[in-house]
């Protein structure tokens, strides 16, 4: 008899990553299994991202898309998860009738039921953000041969007033560090090399109802035997400590790389953004990270073109740009977000004057990039093998400074996961060329049985 198969195609971020991996575990634990090819789904979930510009019509378009091939298996599910399922709710239920659950962020861990109560007739949406919640580390189904995921905290309590993703993501929500830490030591037994605490604002987690903070639990995770690389996403700039600076020092295993959106060089841009920081202390606190780890590679985001921008403000990012020399930057034109406050401030920009200042901020950052890494020529790293080349005999990694490196794949060629010794011969803007020049002599246990790949991820 044919199994059961499901398709989950993810929009987004990493924490919308791993809650398609914990979805994926759950329909797994059922007997399902994963398929690349939709049109063979019995079950299909869009994990839908509202950060997109015009998040709302795109996921109704690619529905629309989905219920043709309902018409062609009448059993198959389709279901709508993520920010968005969580911004339209019931709506969406009312507008689709082909569609047969709604399933916000904040209820992944209840996807059997939801499907259960969808099997007795009824049309869920399951949305909002409970206290109680089901987050089952044994049926999470890892995506990939090295890295791990942990969410440390979810939602975020800050205004910024481009962002949705505290409508989307709910209120600030830690996991407490005994079950972070159980979950990290279960990535560690499987083998997995690296482990990628998660946030919207990852720097902010607090022990529920202790004292701790994101500190002790960098220290805490870094500790952890078998913990070989350890890195963090999203960190919010007001909430980083001297602690946590000296945290970055301490431990080798905490990767030179940290993502440190700024969002605009401006003070008065800031203030309007309601981010509570200004240009004086963020670059305070990139010399202290440099001073503490001076192989930091940092990165950011940028929006430009923000309501107001004046050509002055705008310069002052360029600025910072320059005088930061970011590793990477991920740069947006301004774009407004339902429900946000940005959207009610005077004066917005021009869409071809943002337009000409992303271009702009590109140029820039395309010599800043190519000049930092032609600073890597000759040097050895670290890398983590990640995947095959398109040429025959390379293969491709990742350095521990988070750039991407193209490679010689060497006889017998590492496995993927492994962390080798790579020496860089050429640099290009967005990536590295290089040579093996040591490999583990044991070669590593592939790590796909245990945790199936998933469908097609659209980031
Ligand atoms: S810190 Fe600001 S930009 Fe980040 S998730 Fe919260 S509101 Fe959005």
């Amino acid at each position: 008899m044919r199994s059961r198969r499901f398709f989950i195609e993810t929009w987004g971020c990493q924490m919308n990553e791993l809650d398609s991996q914990r979805m994926a575990g759950q329909l797994m634990e059922q007997g399902l299994l994963p398929t690349r090819a939709v049109e063979e789904a019995d079950i299909l979930l869009l994990n839908s991202c509202s950060v997109r510009e015009n998040a709302e019509n795109k996921v109704f378009s690619r529905i629309g898309e989905y219920r043709d091939l309902k018409r062609d298996r009448p059993g198959m599910m389709i279901g709508l998860c993520g920010c968005v399922a969580q911004q339209v709710g019931q709506r969406a239920l009312d507008r689709v009738p082909d569609l047969d659950f709604v399933l916000g962020p904040g209820r992944v861990g209840e996807l059997r039921e939801t499907l259960a109560a969808r099997a007795a007739g009824r049309r869920l949406a399951h949305v909002g953000f409970p206290e109680e919640k089901h987050y089952e580390i044994d049926t999470i189904a890892r995506d990939g041969e090295y890295k791990g995921m942990v969410t440390i905290i979810e939602g975020c309590n800050k205004k910024c007033t481009f962002c949705i993703v505290p409508t989307t993501r709910g209120p600030e929500r830690s996991r407490p560090l005994a079950t972070i830490l159980e979950e990290v030591r279960h990535l560690v037994d499987y083998g997995f090399v690296e482990i990628e605490l998660l946030g919207q604002t990852v720097n902010h987690w607090r022990e529920p109802g202790g004292s701790e903070d994101f500190a002790d639990l960098l220290d805490a995770v870094a500790r952890t035997p078998g913990v070989r690389r350890l890195r963090f996403v999203t960190s919010y700039p007001r909430d980083f400590t001297p602690r946590m600076v000296e945290q970055i020092g301490l431990h080798p295993n905490i990767v030179p790389y940290l993502h440190l959106p700024v969002q605009s060089g401006s003070d008065s841009v800031l203030r309007r953004m309601a981010r509570g920081y200004t240009i004086g202390g963020y670059l305070d606190l990139v010399d202290r990270l440099r001073a503490t780890r001076p192989d930091l590679a940092l990165s950011t985001d940028l929006i430009v073109g923000f309501p107001g921008e004046t050509e002055g403000e705008f310069a002052e990012t360029l600025a910072l740009v320059e005088r930061v020399r970011f590793a990477q930057i991920y740069a947006f034109k301004y774009s407004p977000r339902p429900g946000t406050a940005a959207p009610r401030l005077p004066d917005p920009v021009q869409p071809e004057i943002a337009g000409r200042r992303l271009q702009q901020i590109f140029a820039a950052q395309e010599g800043i990039q190519r000049s930092l890494n032609g600073d890597l020529v000759g040097r050895d790293l670290q890398v983590l093998v990640t995947g095959w080349g398109r040429e025959a005999g390379t293969q491709t990694g990742r350095t521990s400074c988070n750039r991407v490196i193209h490679f010689s794949a060497g006889s017998p060629a590492p496995s993927l996961g492994e962390l080798v010794d790579v020496r860089v011969a050429k640099a290009l803007p967005h990536s590295l060329i290089g040579r093996l020049t040591n490999a583990p002599e044991a070669s590593r246990e592939p790590l796909s049985a245990r945790f199936p790949i998933l469908a097609e991820s659209n980031r």
